[in-house]
């Protein structure tokens, strides 16, 4: 057995990585345990909100983003055509940043790696079993390992939370969507979308000169699980689009389905949990991959203070005090959505224009649409108050000089109501 670490990761998926990063900060020693031997050729999400970068610029982490990533002004809600309007969003960062995620994972391995964490590939965990003092991992054909701390960030089937007996209520899928990543000769104008009685299509850029095809056919729901082909891709854009637009050579066709599911617990004993494996939902609205980055930032301090003493082990129960509901409100948020992506009965389509128009007319509902989805409402204190609120809302003072300094270092820094901003630790 190899008792060679504090924590290990299940899972070297984006948000495993920024965990390992994170807990390298404050000191621990970490191994991420990835089945997969290379990350995966094709992106799956395809954006990060204006949250995300707010935290990533938290540890100075915005740059390589920023540099390459394109902003997009605006935002659908469930495909309507009415955009929410994301320039009004109270962020350094007013807008949706398209940036594909297999270039957000290379950018958070190679930070995990540099600040020191292990990453091991090709090394399927199929188990565990915990004590007082640790947790046993077992592996698909070596030796166990043994770490004070196992997280699971080992995607939506995760193993960790099926071995250490955290159940996954919610609901099971009933509504499949199609998608292709093509090579188009004649494409549809940057921005294309329709929802109609037929379908919903929606067409998004992919790095490499591909376009992303993808949305919801009543026709194929009863074929779930069934490969996608090309001539059905074909088949689905013309009858819901009206045009095949030369679609040819696919890099990635898939169906995926819309069951919702949020771990009951994300804490038992010594295993937590972060990311899919603690939470699943329709990727409509493209958050699925910012909300567990956010479980990471949560996760990553409070769990190196528990591991290094500085705090009892209490403080990781937070971690599912705070996130478990936001997690609660995305799935219900996506939800609705799909209600609206899957509306092609005439009162599902009124529906549609009777929410387009209010959309339209009412800037506030925009704008209260468009924080939720960018996840600046996400706060864990009570409301108004200064503890658990975003950094954002505690001042300019934090951002600058020192204080900054300390959180790009992951420190404590300690901030009073009288305005005083400064190092906790000295
Ligand atoms: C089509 C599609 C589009 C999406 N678009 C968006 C979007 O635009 N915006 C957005 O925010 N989100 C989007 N998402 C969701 C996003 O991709 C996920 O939320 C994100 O990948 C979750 O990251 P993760 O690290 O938690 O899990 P994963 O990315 O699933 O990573 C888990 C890792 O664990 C590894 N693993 C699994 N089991 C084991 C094991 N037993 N042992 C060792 N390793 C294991 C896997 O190989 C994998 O590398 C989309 C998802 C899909 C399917």
């Amino acid at each position: 057995m190899n008792e060679e670490t504090e924590v290990i990761i299940v899972g070297g998926g984006p948000v495993g990585l920024m965990l390992a990063a994170e807990l390298r900060l404050g000191g621990v020693s970490t191994v991420v345990l990835e089945r997969a031997d290379a990350p995966a050729g094709h992106p799956r999400a395809l954006g990060l909100h204006a949250r995300t970068l707010e935290q990533l610029a938290l540890r100075g982490l915005q740059e390589p983003f920023l540099a390459t990533g394109v902003r997009v002004p605006s935002w659908h809600f469930g495909f309507l055509r009415e955009r929410l309007d994301l320039t009004r969003l109270d962020s350094p960062y007013p807008f949706m940043l398209a940036f594909p995620q297999d270039r957000t994972e290379a950018i958070l391995e190679q930070r995990a790696l540099e600040l020191g964490a292990r990453v091991l590939r090709g090394v399927a965990v199929t188990g565990l079993t915990q004590d007082a003092d640790g947790v046993r991992v077992s592996v698909d054909g070596g030796p166990d390992r043994r770490a004070a701390w196992v997280v699971g960030a080992d995607g939506a089937g995760s193993t960790v939370r099926r071995s250490a007996g955290i159940g996954f209520p919610g609901t099971d899928a009933d509504t499949y969507a199609y998608l292709g990543d093509v090579r188009a000769d004649a494409p549809p104008v940057p921005g294309y979308g329709v929802q109609n009685e037929k379908g919903a299509l929606i067409v998004a850029p992919v790095p490499g000169g591909l376009l992303r095809f993808t949305g919801y056919d009543p026709e194929h729901q009863d074929a779930g699980r069934r490969e996608l082909t090309l001539d059905e891709l074909r088949e689905i854009t013309t009858r819901i689009g009206g045009a095949d637009f030369g679609l040819r050579d696919p890099a990635w066709l898939s169906r995926f389905g819309n069951a919702t599911r949020v771990a009951a617990r994300y804490r038992e004993g010594r295993v937590l949990l972060a990311g899919d494996a603690a939470h699943m939902h329709f990727p409509a609205g493209g958050v699925g991959l910012n909300l567990g980055l956010q479980d990471a930032m949560n996760l990553g301090w409070k769990l190196a203070d528990v591991v290094s003493g500085w705090a009892g082990d209490d403080l990781l129960d937070t971690y599912h005090d705070e996130r478990h509901p936001w997690a609660e409100d995305v799935a219900e948020h996506t939800l609705a959505q799909t209600a609206l992506i899957t509306a092609t009965s005439p009162t599902g389509q009124a529906l549609r224009r009777l929410l387009g128009r209010l959309i339209d007319r009412l800037p506030d509902l925009s704008l209260v649409l468009a924080r939720r989805l960018a996840g600046l409402d996400v706060h864990y204190g009570k409301e108004g108050e200064l503890a658990g609120s975003r950094v954002a809302e505690a001042g300019d003072a934090l951002l600058d000089g020192r204080p900054a300094e300390l959180v790009v270092e992951g420190r404590p820094v300690m901030v009073r109501p009288d305005g005083y901003v400064g190092s906790l630790i000295g």
